[in-house]
């Protein structure tokens, strides 16, 4: 027989200071412990493997240790719960004694005093499972129990547990375990066994893991069985068959260099040697949403779920890209991955998204949209509009320090000075020198207007209009997409 033991029962929290990330659960059931106020029955819910069991068990220890409210872990009430072998501590499987049998057979019980504990406890775990009748009759037992008799309850799904049973709970909430914490618990295992790990790949477990301690010790239990003694990044990588963020890493870069030749390479190797089609729209998709909340949140936000160094990195990746550009490669690279579920030509779409997403800057962002129709609304309303005042600095603003109200006309005047329709193409400017750019790269400048040859690319209706008006309103005419765009709204306001 072997002697092997999975981390998960071998250790299994023994007492509440090792029951980690639940601290609001543990304290408040030493307290009351400690305080006497012990009810005969607890709900303990929440995502799997985050400790429901294991609070229930070490509870069974904390009521019935001789040395209650401490937990000895020598005592024979200590060891009989530990090993299991207690007749006085019995834990049910609700999902495989689901019926109403099971639940009789504990009400006939629950009248014999325990034989050798001070308490006789049933732990029923996934109690959600019950049979309605089994639910029912479990009810009934809850109303009246001996005073010896305690029920510990434990779900995934409380919301599925009947409330008249929920209401005669005293319910613990159990979370999800933040990142760090299992690390560091993961981490304490490894030392503890001897084993040598890189510090990143134990991330990478508590990654997948995702907030479960159970779900991250089996995890951990597949990647030493493939790697012995020595816990790798790389072999984290092999046994979850999560592809190396260098293929992302190098394709956001060569999006934001409009480096072609860069990603199709980058695509083509992916297909060659980490996965399918899917695969790699997924996992640009997670890698494209990590940028965004590296945008959005703090460092040590635990959202985020990176290391520092990680952090960093990504960090100065994709300070290239504006937000909108990252959600806009985000939304193409969800599409993608939603393609290619029915389509069969997988590169075909990746290729043509690929190509797509080069295209991100002259991509049209809501907030560019909104920031274009302010302007309008507050050149066309200035002064009879107070309710609109986005472009009407002046309006409806308290008091400010002279220096401040002369910087603001200067401005005004300098405003007043450009032709309105170059002020976004000079905006389009500074951000393509923030984007480490020359402005010089941007598109070939058009002049609707003075142009000779029509152009061909434009809509119809757009050349016929109003030539004469459009060329003395605009007589400089310079961005090429913005410039459209803000024609596209004059128009729409002034028809
Ligand atoms: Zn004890």
């Amino acid at each position: 027989m072997s002697n092997y033991q999975v981390t998960a029962r071998k250790w299994r929290p023994q007492d509440f200071s090792q029951l980690v990330g639940q601290e609001h659960v543990t304290t408040a059931l030493t307290n009351a412990v400690n305080s006497g106020k012990i009810p005969h029955a607890y709900l303990f819910s929440g995502p799997r493997g985050v400790g429901k069991t294991s609070s229930a068990r070490i509870l069974s220890k904390l009521l019935n240790c001789v040395h209650s409210p401490n937990i000895c872990g020598e005592c024979p009430a200590c060891l009989e719960i530990a090993s299991g072998q207690s007749l006085d501590v019995r834990e049910i499987d609700g999902a495989s004694n689901r019926g109403i049998d099971q639940i009789r057979e504990i009400r006939d019980n629950v009248i014999y005093a325990p034989m050798n504990l001070k308490y006789k406890i049933y732990i029923i775990d996934e109690v959600h499972m019950l049979t309605k009748e089994a639910s029912n009759a479990l009810l009934k037992v809850l109303e009246e129990p001996p005073s010896h008799m305690i029920f510990m309850l434990a779900t995934t799904e409380a919301n599925k547990v009947l409330p008249t049973i929920r209401s005669r709970c005293q319910h613990y909430l159990l979370k999800r375990i933040p990142l760090d914490i299992l690390i560091d618990r993961l981490s304490f295992i490894l030392q503890n066994e001897n084993i040598n790990f890189e510090r990143e790949a134990v991330e990478e477990i508590a990654v997948a893991g995702d907030g479960s301690m159970r779900d991250s010790q089996t995890i951990l239990d597949q990647v030493i069985l493939y790697s012995k003694d020595n816990l790798t990044m790389q072999s984290v990588r092999e046994v979850l068959g999560i592809p190396e963020t260098s293929y992302f890493e190098t394709i956001v870069s060569a999006v934001a260099s409009q480096d072609i030749v860069a990603i199709l390479e980058q695509v083509q190797k992916y297909l060659m040697e980490a996965g399918d089609g899917v695969s790699f729209a997924e996992n640009l998709a997670k890698f494209l949403r990590k940028g965004l909340l590296i945008k959005k949140l703090p460092q040590n936000h635990p959202l985020l779920e990176l290391s520092e160094d990680k952090y960093n990195a990504l960090s100065v990746l994709f300070a290239d890209l504006e937000e909108d550009d990252i959600l806009t490669l985000l939304n193409l690279s969800l599409e993608l991955s939603e393609t290619l579920r029915h389509e069969k030509s997988e590169r075909f779409w990746i290729e043509s998204t690929m190509f797509k997403m080069l295209d991100y800057k002259n991509r049209v962002s809501l907030s560019e949209l909104r920031q274009e129709i302010f302007k309008l609304l507050g050149r066309n309303t200035q002064n009879n509009n107070p309710g609109i005042q986005h472009n009407a600095p002046n309006a409806a603003r308290p008091p400010q320090p002279a220096n401040t109200q002369q910087q603001q006309q200067a401005q005004q005047q300098a405003q007043q000075q450009t032709p309105r329709a170059s002020s976004f193409g000079d905006k389009w400017d500074a951000h393509k020198k923030t984007m480490g750019q020359r402005p010089a790269e941007r598109p070939v400048e058009r002049q609707p207007a003075q142009s000779a040859q029509p152009d061909i690319a434009k809509p119809i209706e757009r050349q016929q209009e109003r030539p004469a008006e459009r060329s003395q309103e605009k007589p400089a005419a310079p961005a090429e997409k913005p410039e459209r765009l803000t024609d596209a709204i004059t128009n729409l306001f002034e028809a």
